[in-house]
């Protein structure tokens, strides 16, 4: 692509306030760990994060530090300090990244926002709804530093969910709370909790809005566009903060469509993208595809933090049912059907499976989905091998002429 068409690609202006509202969550996490004026708790990303913040605490997503990690390229160097101590480099390398910054004192905090560290946790809360990876990780943290483990255990591969699985989990969930209340010393008030409910609520109705904002044709934005815009869904979700951000960016959207704003301009293709992101390679991947006049319309990666099944007259049953009705905790017909219905929003006429070398969680091609579904949809698939952190699991070079290979093929079927 010469330098003139990519000066081109318009910036979406709400990407300044995404930052804003990330600097300011760091920074107040960094201010309550030092100065001990909130108490502080980490969450997996789909993680009760709502009884959390209704309780008081202040949290922190341990896998946005991973992402992070990933995005700056830092991952590669750090992961085999996690090796040396028995952490595989088969797991997860979000895992892997975080354990090896945290023994190596090193964090892409610092050059952003010239924080030292990490906010030390005052308690660990994980749901295995996405992997055992995220309990594994948590508990080596409250080994090295002392601090309480708890979670929740998600029924997995579940086809039509069941009400004794929803009566369960929300089980779970409420059991959670003396142990919280013994942390905060504060009693447990309900209408906190429906309060975070209902913002996380909206925050998830919004964000669904922005993404389904790609059907239209051109997509204002691109799949690459809301992996960055997606940040204060992961880390804001329960807040007022989040539901303002959201409001803003769809309306930026919204009047993109409105005046015609390609994000990738004379877009040819429109695709899917399954599987997690390769985050050290954002931006080489977003650049190729919008060469080849290819826009990356709709992932099962940013719909994973859609929870508008949340109803604050419901909190602890509606907080279950968003966090097992999740497409990850699903079976492959259900995962199957979920893409089918994407295609039919969508429109896309392409599907790219990326197969994350230590995520077999989140790689939903090797059972032979991606056949089965361009069999189904007529649409082609190709699947990139790599990895969400690990670039030594990534060919750039084999990536490019394999997607370069792949967008000559649905011109062709054009
Ligand atoms: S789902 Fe994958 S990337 Fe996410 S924590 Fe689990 S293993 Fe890591």
């Amino acid at each position: 692509m010469s330098e003139d068409r990519k000066a081109q690609r318009r910036t979406i202006e709400a990407t300044k306030a995404c930052r804003r509202l990330m600097e300011d969550h760091f920074r107040e996490l960094d201010e309550a760990a030092r100065t001990g004026s909130r108490k502080i708790a980490w969450c997996t990303s789909v993680g009760p994060a709502e009884l959390l913040r209704g309780m008081g605490f202040l949290v922190y997503f341990p896998e946005n530090h991973g992402a992070m990690l990933g995005a700056t390229r830092m991952a590669t160097e750090l992961i085999p300090y996690a090796n040396a101590i028995g952490y595989s480099p088969d797991i997860c390398s979000y895992l892997t990244a975080d354990i090896g910054s945290y023994l190596r004192k090193k964090t892409p905090l610092t050059r952003a926002y010239g924080i030292e560290s990490v906010p030390r946790p005052d308690v660990l809360v994980f749901n295995t709804n996405q992997c055992r990876d995220v309990q594994d990780w948590f508990a080596w943290y409250a080994r090295e530093l002392g601090v309480p483990l708890v979670g929740v255990h998600t029924h997995r591969d579940i086809g039509p969910i069941r009400s004794f699985q929803i009566k369960d989990i929300a089980k779970q969930i409420e059991e959670l709370v003396p142990l919280l209340e013994e942390i905060t010393g504060e009693r447990f008030d309900i209408d906190r909790l429906k309060e975070a409910v209902g913002l996380s609520r909206r925050t998830s109705e919004l964000w669904r809005a922005c993404l389904e904002s790609a059907a239209a044709v051109p997509s204002p934005w691109t799949f690459f566009d809301a992996t960055i815009l997606m940040g204060p869904a992961v880390v804001a979700r329960g807040t007022r903060e989040a539901v303002d951000f959201y409001e803003v960016l769809l309306a930026e959207l919204k009047e993109r469509i409105h005046q015609g704003i390609a994000a990738v301009e004379g877009e040819r293709h429109r695709l899917y993208w399954e599987g997690m992101p390769v985050w050290g390679k954002l931006r080489a991947l977003s650049e190729q595809l919008a060469e080849l006049g290819a826009c990356v319309v709709a992932s099962t990666y940013c719909n994973s933090w859609i929870f508008d099944q949340l109803d604050p007259e419901r909190p602890f049953e509606s907080m279950a049912q968003a966090y097992t009705e999740l497409f990850i905790v699903r079976d492959e017909a259900y995962k199957e059907e979920y893409i089918t219905r994407c295609h039919e929003l969508f429109r896309f006429d392409g599907m790219i499976f990326h197969d994350a070398k230590t995520c077999p969680n989140n790689s939903n091609n090797r059972y032979g989905m991606p056949e089965r579904l361009a069999r189904k949809l007529g649409v082609p698939a190709l699947t990139i091998n790599g990895d969400l952190n690990d670039l030594r699991c990534y060919s750039e070079e084999q990536t490019r002429t394999n997607i370069e290979a792949f967008i000559e093929q649905l011109d062709e079927g054009a």
